[in-house]
């Protein structure tokens, strides 16, 4: 048997935490940075994790901003059990053997004392087995298209497009913090369509939603393409994924939406009757997101001082820090940081105001750098006297004085602006300096080979071969992220950088999370 529970051990508290720099030890770092911003912590079980109130408040600003996006899109929320009959699993053929191996299985419904052992000893009762085993979803299609097959009898049924807010279950064996976990929180979407086109056509919508998501509120570039067969969700006909670029040069794929053809409908037998009075089987999408994100923002914009938030998902957008010697000072200070404060968030501002007697204004910075705050006001009693705040970014650069005059929360929303750009800007020049076009295997295979500053994305012409993929991998521990749709117009005339026949796709390699 294997063990999933952990010995206990004291974390190192968020104050204490040191941060390992990221040129010594990239994986270190990143765990640093979550402990330094009382994000999460690990749980006793094995690949699981307690999210932090401060961790938990970045999920619920990306999940309200995309339960938004995905009501526009048409799909309305509902919400399906935890608990899966183990034989819906098996209904779908490639489902069940990309899901069998990480299944969580439910087989008894009470404890009991075990007579045999000391007193407390529980154990599965032998007379509550359960019939039938249960599974804890690891993905919700089986369980929806049972439901399905009741809803859908017509084409006036149809679009039917629904969206859960959940969490699943798969029994990852390596696991890390957000990026990959046993249990993890979600949005999947499930879509049914009465023709092909119809289907395909909002697979390609959702995988737009969720760049528009990545850029534009997590300001996380990506690149969006198509999965290669081999690393395809099982049970779809196309895989559409955004891959976004970690500061070490490794991928992530960071949301991904399937167009599942006419598999499910068949296996849960869901047809509908046409206008024409023939019997049609439906086809079907479904797409997802995760907590995975929170880890993706963290690889991408933290520096050795911590963590960095993107002001759209930053629980606290600016803090308001008070310096002040005396009882006098505090006065003056804090009555106009009250004012200051109320003014911003009147506009929808998410702001701290930092009071604390007795604590150094440099610890408090620093605090406030660790945990990612994009905007820092410092007001002593001079910033006071003459009516404005002293700001300073956590991105860096110089500090300047904000007026607190008619224009000030207007200038303060710029500032929040200015600096998603700015970290957008940053990941892209990123995304774009790492990503190259090697002319031959050997080339590639040196670059990945070298590690540091030479991981990236390449871009090479392919023919689509599941043996040669999986040999590059050995070879290089680079997998096949997908197929970039930018880049398709380039694959004519050239020949494959592997098996040298004639290239069918231009395809991204790099090294994964
Ligand atoms: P899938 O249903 O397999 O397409 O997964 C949907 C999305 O979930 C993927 O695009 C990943 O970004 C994310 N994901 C997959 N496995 C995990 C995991 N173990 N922990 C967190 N996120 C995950």
């Amino acid at each position: 048997a294997v063990s999933s529970v952990k010995p206990s051990q004291k974390p190192a508290s968020a104050q204490s935490q040191s941060i390992t720099p990221r040129h010594e030890d990239y994986s270190q770092w990143y765990l640093d940075v979550i402990t330094a911003a009382d994000l999460s912590e690990s749980a006793p079980v094995k690949g699981c994790l307690v999210i932090k109130p401060h961790g938990y408040a970045i999920w619920e600003l990306l999940r309200d901003k995309l339960d938004s996006a995905i009501k526009a899109s048409g799909a309305k929320n509902a919400y399906f059990p935890l608990l899966i009959p183990q034989s819906f699993l098996s209904k779908e053929a490639e489902h069940v053997e990309g899901f069998a191996k990480e299944c969580a299985v439910v087989t008894h419904h009470r404890l009991r004392a075990d007579p045999d052992a000391p007193p407390g000893t529980l154990q599965p009762d032998p007379d509550a087995q359960l019939e039938e085993n249960l599974v804890v979803r690891p993905t919700s299609e089986t369980i929806i298209w049972y439901m399905f097959g009741r809803w859908i009898q017509s084409y006036r049924d149809l679009p039917l497009m629904l969206n859960q807010w959940a969490n699943v279950v798969r029994w990852e064996m390596r696991t890390r913090p957000f990026l990959r976990t046993a249990e993890f929180l979600w949005q999947e979407g499930h879509t049914a369509h009465a023709d092909a086109e119809e289907a395909h056509d909002k697979a390609r919508e959702m995988i737009q939603v969720y760049r528009d998501i990545a850029e534009n509120w997590l300001a996380l570039p990506v690149v969006v393409g198509r999965k290669s067969p081999s690393e395809r969700f099982a049970g779809a006909e196309e895989t559409y994924t955004i891959e976004a670029m970690m500061q070490n040069g490794w991928a992530l794929q960071a949301g991904t939406s399937h167009f599942l053809g006419q598999n499910f409908a068949k296996a849960f037998d869901v047809q509908y009757k046409a206008p024409d009075g023939t019997k049609q089987y439906v086809w079907a999408t479904s797409w997802g997101m995760t907590t995975r994100m929170i880890g993706a923002l963290i690889m991408t914009h933290s520096d050795d001082v911590g963590l960095v938030l993107p002001p759209n998902v930053a629980p606290i957008q600016i803090v308001l820090v008070l310096i002040f010697k005396n009882e006098k000072e505090q006065e003056l200070v804090t009555s106009f940081a009250k004012g200051a404060a109320d003014r911003l968030r009147e506009v929808g501002i998410r702001i701290e105001v930092d009071d604390r007697p007795n604590m150094r204004p440099g610890a408090k910075y620093y605090e406030w750098e660790r945990k990612g705050v994009p905007l820092r006001m410092e007001i002593g009693p001079r910033d006071a006297g003459k009516g404005a705040v002293f700001a300073a970014k956590r991105l860096g650069g110089k500090k300047w004085s904000i007026p607190v005059d008619d224009a000030f929360e207007d200038n303060a929303q710029e500032v929040l602006t200015e600096i998603h750009t700015q970290m957008l800007e940053n990941a892209r020049q990123r995304l774009m300096s790492r990503t190259s076009r090697p002319s031959s295997y050997e080339e590639l295979k040196q670059s990945l080979g070298q590690g540091g500053e030479s991981q990236g994305f390449f871009v090479v012409p392919w023919k689509c071969d599941d043996e040669n993929e999986k040999k590059v991998k050995d070879e290089t521990k680079a997998t096949l992220r997908c197929y970039p749709m930018d880049e398709q117009d380039d694959v004519k005339g050239r020949t494959c950088i592997y098996s040298g026949e004639p290239a069918t796709h231009m395809a991204i390699f790099a090294r994964a999370y």
